[in-house]
């Protein structure tokens, strides 16, 4: 069905998070009608949602920050070295403000289904509150995180307290004091919740499954003079970013753990992990992450920290992963995690000894009993990457559906692009380079070129945009050979699709793209100096 007259918008957004605030002020800037619309009800997105205890970032929050706008960096102050989620929402909502961008987002709307037109040449996108509206262009900016998935366990309806999961914690406050409470799972969300409460709540009972190789995060507040010594150093600071793989100020050494004696690299292993951040994952030795001699060292080296930590010897034998290597999977960042459970009111009760049965309605029942509590919280994860794609029916050229095209494996081209899916760019999207990074750091990249695209499609009149099979296929091999190089690759984490509560446990995917920021926005580059090789331009 053709739409009657000219499209409502130029380029509509999809979701006002990181990604869709710094699209949406580029393409203003370019004067074009564009509208974000967002299911929630205040601009933020991960930041919006994710309320829970303990949540904040594993970034440096001043290599966080945006970096296009001096006067912003200039005028905003972060309290802390890695700012905790409150303190990331009042950044954005101020962002927000500062460009007057609120006035183009409409909240509180969920996008239902989005229909190419090929007559046209435009999108109609549908809103479950009955609306339809549409657009020449349609950007996402949905998120990898955004569509959490809850344990798929009996008995989960049936529990009397109160119970989250993570990503839809409650905006009011909630009351721990003399609470039992249950948390399920382990990943970086569980981990932060668990460090936050133990010394809140009567009673804390972890339920885990696998668990994760953590580190310490080492947060501190920044003094007003830090403040002002930093707002002298961003270029620096975003130039440091720029050369790194992940976008962070942290890269790995040019030098393998063999170069180095015995005794140097542990002293390195300690320095890295008394330091602040992602050091320790990131700025490790350069084969750690891919060759399995020098990761097993390493996570032998990491396995005693955790027996230092762990005062009972049966706890801390259960903390220490032993179906991966330290880094295969995200490296949680904790703060007292691993003292919490030195602490009497905490208790790790080990799934894979005691699987859960059911939730009852007064806690979790496993094989062994059952563990009575007042709140359950589930940190579950997500549908990772795809997911939130999945939740909106998106229908390209001749019907066909994105859900079923990405059923086996998300195919793009540069992340941005889907062949069937006309003007449709997945800002954020699977394999995008832009995405496994620091996200704003990444971000502003991608959206940046993105912008420059459109800008170019307006100057010379086009009115269509379809990458080809072709380039979709390098891509693809490309992204599939980046993956290869990892051992993150042998491990099941959402980093490659796996999550047990999804239907078959999920399966090995492709989702995100592991060649790193710099070698990622050369590739961007070149396509477009190439007059945007790869996409066919009508
Ligand atoms: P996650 O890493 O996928 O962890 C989910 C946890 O729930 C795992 O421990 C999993 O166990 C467990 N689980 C899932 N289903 C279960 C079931 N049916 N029964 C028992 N246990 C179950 O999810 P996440 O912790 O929410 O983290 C996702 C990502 O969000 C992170 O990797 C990170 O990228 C991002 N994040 C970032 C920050 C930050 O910036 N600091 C903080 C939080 C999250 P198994 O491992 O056995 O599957």
């Amino acid at each position: 069905m053709s739409h009657d007259s000219s499209p409502d918008h130029d380029v509509i957004i999809i979701g006002a998070g990181v990604c869709g605030i710094y699209a949406l002020h580029r393409l203003l800037q370019k004067e074009l009608n564009v509208t974000v619309l967002e299911a929630g009800s205040g601009p933020g997105g991960t930041w919006y949602w994710n309320r829970y205890p303990g949540c904040r970032f594993d970034s440096e929050s001043w290599s966080y920050g945006y970096s296009f706008s001096d006067e912003i960096l200039q005028e905003w102050d972060w309290a802390e070295h890695f700012a905790p989620q409150p303190e990331t929402l009042r950044y954005l909502e101020y962002v927000v403000e500062k460009l007057s961008l609120r006035s183009h987002m409409q909240f509180d709307c969920k996008v239902t289904r989005c229909v190419w037109d090929e007559e046209s040449r435009s999108w109609r996108v549908n809103l479950e509150d009955g609306r339809s509206l549409t657009t020449r262009f349609l950007m996402t900016a949905i998120g990898l995180l955004s569509a959490p998935t809850m344990p798929v366990i009996e008995g989960v309806e049936d529990f009397e307290g109160d119970a989250w999961h993570t990503y839809y914690w409650p905006k009011t406050d909630v009351d721990f004091e003399g609470k039992r409470v249950g948390v399920i799972g382990t990943g970086a969300t569980g981990v932060q919740v668990i460090g936050e409460l133990a010394d809140k709540v009567e009673e804390l009972v972890v339920f885990q499954r696998r668990p994760n190789w953590c580190a310490p995060l080492h947060n501190s507040s920044i003094s007003p003079e830090e403040m002002a010594a930093i707002k002298t150093r961003y270029q620096e600071i975003f130039e440091q970013c720029r050369r790194t793989p992940g976008g962070f100020i942290h890269a790995p050494l040019r030098t393998a753990v063999s170069d180095v004696s015995v005794e140097g690299r542990h002293e390195f292993w300690e320095e890295l992990y008394n330091s602040p951040g992602f050091g320790i994952w990131l700025g490790n030795y350069r084969d750690v992450l891919m060759d399995q001699a020098a990761n097993d060292e390493f996570t032998a080296w990491i396995a005693d920290k955790i027996r230092d930590r762990v005062d009972d010897p049966w706890t801390a034998e259960k903390l220490i992963p032993t179906d991966h290597g330290f880094g295969a999977r995200r490296v949680p960042m904790e703060t007292n995690y691993y003292e919490a459970y030195n602490r009497d009111n905490v208790r790790l009760v080990c799934l894979r000894d005691t699987p859960i049965v059911r939730i009852t309605s007064k806690g979790v029942l496993t094989t062994e009993e059952e563990h009575e509590v007042d709140i359950l919280v589930y940190a579950t994860g997500f549908d990772a990457v795809t997911g939130s794609f999945d939740r909106i029916e998106f229908v390209g050229t001749d019907g066909q559906s994105l859900r079923d095209r990405w059923a086996n494996d998300p195919i793009t081209y540069l992340g941005i692009q889907i062949h069937g899916f006309p003007n449709l760019f997945t800002l954020a999207g699977p394999t995008a380079g832009s995405v496994s990074t620091n996200f704003p750091r990444g971000i502003e990249d991608g959206v940046d070129w993105a912008a420059d695209l459109v800008q170019h499609i307006i100057d010379h009149e086009i009115t269509r945009v379809e990458c080809t099979n072709e380039a979709e296929d390098e891509w693809s091999r490309h992204v599939q050979e980046a993956y290869n190089v990892l051992l993150l690759s042998k491990a099941k984490s959402w980093f490659n699709g796996y999550n047990s509560n999804l239907e078959g446990g999920g399966k090995a995917r492709h989702l995100l793209y592991w060649g790193g920021a710099p070698r990622y926005r050369d590739r961007l580059e070149v396509v477009a100096e190439n007059d945007y090789e790869g996409f066919v331009l009508t």
